[in-house]
Order: structure tokens, then sequence, then C-alpha cells
């Protein structure tokens, strides 16, 4: 079974069966493959598309990014998740402005350093965009290969990352190794699915281990599941007579960092309270509305959403300086997390 078996075989199918034409790949630059590759990290192609073309038409090179406030780039990640992200580019682009004359730099050991990109993320923008032969090993190519090579342990160990890394490298050509990396990306996400993956037309079933041991089902290993922990917050809606509501901006660590939300309640706090220390105008109306839940990577949360109707709402200089009102519709102009959007969206 050799390395050029794999990768002849994966250049063959790329020719016939490859993705070509994603936004993306149509003027393709190391910016676009930098951006699109950042927004692909943990989200599927299907729900990156329209995100990435509304933000290249906002933001169509480097200056753009480093010229904006980080709160207009936030709302055009606002539903796409791991706002990490974003606050990267953002980092990142004023880095490039910066230091780069707005060029994205062309060395592994230049991008490697910037914030937000790991050596998948190097490798992948280093292959796509300047043709260098480097790896890549998203979660897409540890899944071919794991599979492929019947490696079995979880993927997160050192050792077992070590292997694949090594796999990757031996695999990756030196000629055509942006058409390579292409190629072996779309087989992880359209025929070497995480289920039922469709090895009777797959490039690689001859000498596929998984395949010939019908361990496809176990292979990767994955961690037994642990039940996520359920996390709650109560917050308040607070509007005006004059369609006004009052928001948060969150510090620019933590869940939805940088995003507005609705004003919360701290532990122990009541919304009386939270009133008395906040607000101090006369309230009209207190409804709770049903609950809803979010989840996370690693917890569900709980939201508690409280409805305030007030009649006016205080001067400026009476609130704290994390607190906003917006008017009602709010469109794009801020950056919003996924449930708070929806909520807003029904009042
Ligand atoms: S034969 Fe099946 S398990 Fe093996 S690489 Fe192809 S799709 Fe994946």
């Amino acid at each position: 079974m050799s390395s050029n078996n794999f990768t002849n075989q994966l250049l063959d199918w790329f020719v016939n069966n490859g993705r070509k034409y994603l936004p993306w790949q149509l003027k393709k630059s190391p910016y676009s493959v930098w951006i699109s590759e950042i927004m692909l990290q943990q989200t599927q192609v299907k729900t990156v598309i329209p995100y990435y073309i509304n933000f290249m038409k906002r933001f169509p090179n480097i200056e753009s990014i480093a010229k904006c406030e980080l709160d207009e780039l936030l709302s055009y990640w606002s539903g796409l998740g791991y706002y990490a992200r974003g606050r990267n580019i953002y980092k990142t682009a004023k880095i490039l402005d910066k230091k780069y004359q707005s060029i994205f730099p062309k060395t592994y050991d230049e991008i490697i350093k910037l914030p937000g990109i790991g050596r998948s993320t190097a490798g992948a923008i280093l292959a796509l965009a300047y043709k260098k032969k480097y790896s890549i090993l998203d979660g897409n190519v540890k899944r071919v290969l794991a599979r492929y090579y019947r490696i079995e342990g979880f993927l997160q160990k050192s050792n077992i990352q070590e292997k694949l890394w090594n796999l990757a490298d031996l695999n990756t050509p030196s000629s055509n190794v942006d058409q390579y990396t292409q190629a072996i990306m779309d087989l992880g996400a359209t025929v070497c699915t995480r289920s039922r993956p469709k090895c009777f037309i797959c490039p690689l079933s001859e000498n596929c281990l998984a395949r010939f041991y019908s361990e496809q089902d176990k292979l990767p290993t994955r961690k037994p599941r642990t039940k996520k922990s359920i996390r709650e917050v109560g917050v308040m809606i607070i509007v005006d007579n004059k369609k006004s509501v009052l928001l948060e901006k969150r510090p620019n660590n933590g869940i939805w960092g940088g995003l507005y939300s609705f004003p919360e309640l701290g532990d122990g706090q009541t919304i009386n309270s939270w009133l008395d220390d906040n607000l101090r105008e006369p309230v009209e109306k207190i409804t709770r509305l049903n609950p809803i839940k979010h989840s996370f990577t690693h917890f569900n949360l709980l939201i508690n959403p409280t409805k305030i109707k007030i009649e006016n709402k205080p001067k400026k200089y009476r609130i704290k300086p994390r607190y906003f009102w917006h008017k009602l519709p709010i469109d794009r102009e801020i950056g919003l997390a996924a449930p708070i959007s929806v909520m807003i969206n029904e009042l």
C-alpha cells in the first residue's frame, strides 16, 4: 500500500468530483483562503457560504478590516458562533496592516504567529493560496486518515495527532498540492462522512483498512459522551415606549465576547434590585417569557428572559457605560449572539 496510491487516487478523483466553485475558490487569494479557512473551523461549508459572501462584500481586503470597528466586524459574524474567530481576524488584520503593509505573509514561520492560525490553517493557506508543500489536518482529513490507516485512539491525544501529522506529511505531494489539499478535504466532507461513509464510490476503498475490517463506524475512536452541564441565566429585555431596547456590551473574553446581549442578573440579584441599581425609572409592566435553551460545546445555557416595559428611557449619563439603548428593529451595525438576535426579532 504505497502512499503514492493514496495521493494519486485522490488527485484523479478530484478532477471530476472535487469542489471547484465554492465562493472562496473563484477569485482565490491568500486573503480569501485565510477568511474562508477561519470561517470553516468548526463550521460546515453550507453554513459558511452566505456569511462569507456578506463578509467579503463589506470587507474585500485586509485594509477594510484593519480600518473598521470590531463591533462592525462582529456584526458580520453574528450567528456563526465561536466569536473568538472573528476577534482573531480583527487582531490579525491590524498586525498585517501595521507590519506587512496589508500583504499576507508567505512563510510558515510568519503565518503561524498570527492570532487564530494554528498548524493546519497555516498549512491550508500555504498549500491552497501559495501552492507550497504544507500539510493540513482538519477534522475531515483526520477522519479519512484514521480510517484508511486504521488508527485507533482518541484524536485529541498527542501520540495520535503525531501519527496523523506524519501520515498527512507522507501523502502531501510537492506538485498539485493545492488540488490534493482540496481533494482530501472534499473527500472527508462528501464521501468519507462521519456517519454512513459512501465507501462504494470512494477512490481509496481498495486499500482502506477501515473498509477491509468493516470498522468505518468505530473509526475515528469516539470519546465517550459526557452529559453536558446546564447553566441558567436571567436576562432582562427592557423596552421603552418609543421602541428602544437596552443592550449590554459583553466583555471581550468569555462567552459571546465583544457581542451585545440583554442585561443579565448577577448571582443572587433580583429583577427589582437590578432595576433599583441601574434604572430607577417607573416600570409599566413585567412579563416573564418562556425559557430558551442554547447549546455550547461544553454546556447548555438556559436563558430565562423577562420583558420589562418602561415609559421613558433614562438619560444616557444615568446608565453604566456598558449599557446602550438601541432603536428597534436593530440592523446589522452591531454583533448579536444567535439566541439574542432571535429574541430581538420577536419584540
Ligand atoms: S473507503 Fe470508506 S472509510 Fe475508507 S476512506 Fe473511503 S469512504 Fe472512508
